[in-house]
Order: C-alpha cells, then structure tokens, then sequence
C-alpha cells in the first residue's frame, strides 16, 4: 500500500509557510514503512531539529480505482480517518531551495501517524468534515473540509490518472494553518467531529 499526500490544500497554510497557491493538488507520496500506527510513540528523528505536526483528514480506498470520475469517487472510499503529516521542516526547506525533491523531509520511518477509520455512513457531506488538534491540551489546529482548495473528489480523479489505487491505500488531504515544531514530551491529540481519534506521544 502507498500513502498519497497532498500540499497545500488549506489556503491559510500554504500562505504560513509563505507558498503559492498552487493551480492542480500538490501530490508526494510516503511509503508503507512511514506509518506510525494507532498507539505508537513518535520518536524525532536524529536528522531534524524542527519537525512539524500536520493534522490531516485521512480517506482510505476501499476499491482499485484507475482514472475515476469525480461523481463516482466517494464509492472508491471505504473509512475516513485523520492523521498527522510529520515534516522535517529544516531539511524540507534545504531541500525546496535547492528544487529537490521533498521524500527525505516527508517520507522517512513513522512520518505518518494515522487512526482507525470511522465507516462511510457517519459522513453525509465530505465536504464539511470538521477536525481539530490539541498539544498538551491546547487548540493548535482546527479545520474544516469544506476550506480545501481541492475536494477528495477532485483528489482522487486527479491522481488516479497518474497512480492506481490500490486497496488499503491512504489519502492525506492537506493540513489547515497552525503547523507548529514538536518538542519531547508533547501529547499529540487528534479529534473528528468531536470524536477522539488518536493520541501520539513525542518522545
Ligand atoms: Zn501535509
């Protein structure tokens, strides 16, 4: 299985980080081995000495899925869960200067935290999907799927031109403002429609 993340989805963020608004989804991918599963630690890597949270809705596929049409996308979803991107902000930026490619930064063992997944039928509207992150018990992140400049519908026709989905398959949408440095000993917690949906010690 493949993660495909997105950048850039959240107006507010991209403008954060000083980034254009880009015209088609920014896509990167992660591998298998950067999952970091529900109730393991995130431990930050020896390489970043600025790696950031980015709380994200995550749509896991259900079906393979090859050039879909954006009216049949939500059939190819089977959970909706959330996430966190983690980002070696230091090395991303090296990197961007010099217009390398960003997978060292993104990419790397457990840079991607992720929940269990919630059914399809809890969510009518995908587009008005509402989350939020708290450190140490503090609002950091809020979001709601409706401010993406790219719906999962388009995500998904998108990329499935480029890249078959497979099942099991995850899609990271993007993350609103408010990304932020972790530091050890953070409690990293993540929340869809209310519901407590991970909670990530930094160790
Ligand atoms: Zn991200």
């Amino acid at each position: 299985m493949k993660l495909i993340c997105v950048g850039r989805n959240y107006v507010a963020h991209a403008q954060e980080l000083g980034n254009a608004v880009p015209d088609d989804p920014i896509i990167f991918l992660k591998p298998e081995t950067a999952l970091l599963r529900p109730h393991e630690d995130f431990y930050i890597p020896d390489f970043s000495t600025d790696i950031h949270h980015e709380c994200e809705v995550v749509f896991r596929i259900g079906k393979i899925g090859k050039a879909i049409q954006p009216q049949f996308a939500r059939g190819y979803v089977d959970g909706i869960g959330l996430g966190i991107d983690f980002t070696a902000r230091d090395l991303q930026s090296k990197l961007k200067e010099k217009g390398l490619p960003w997978e060292l930064a993104k990419a790397f063992d457990k840079a991607a935290a992720v929940s269990e997944f919630l059914p399809m039928d809890q969510f009518t509207d995908l587009r008005n999907i509402n989350f939020h992150l708290n450190v140490n018990g503090q609002l950091r992140q809020q979001g709601n799927t409706g401010l993406t400049l790219f719906s999962i519908e388009h995500i998904l026709s998108f990329v499935s031109r480029y890249f078959t989905l497979k099942v099991g398959d995850l899609i990271y949408t993007g993350t609103p403002a408010g990304v932020a440095a972790v530091q050890q000993g953070d409690v990293l917690e993540g929340f869809l429609e209310g519901k407590k949906m991970f909670e990530v010690k930094v160790k």
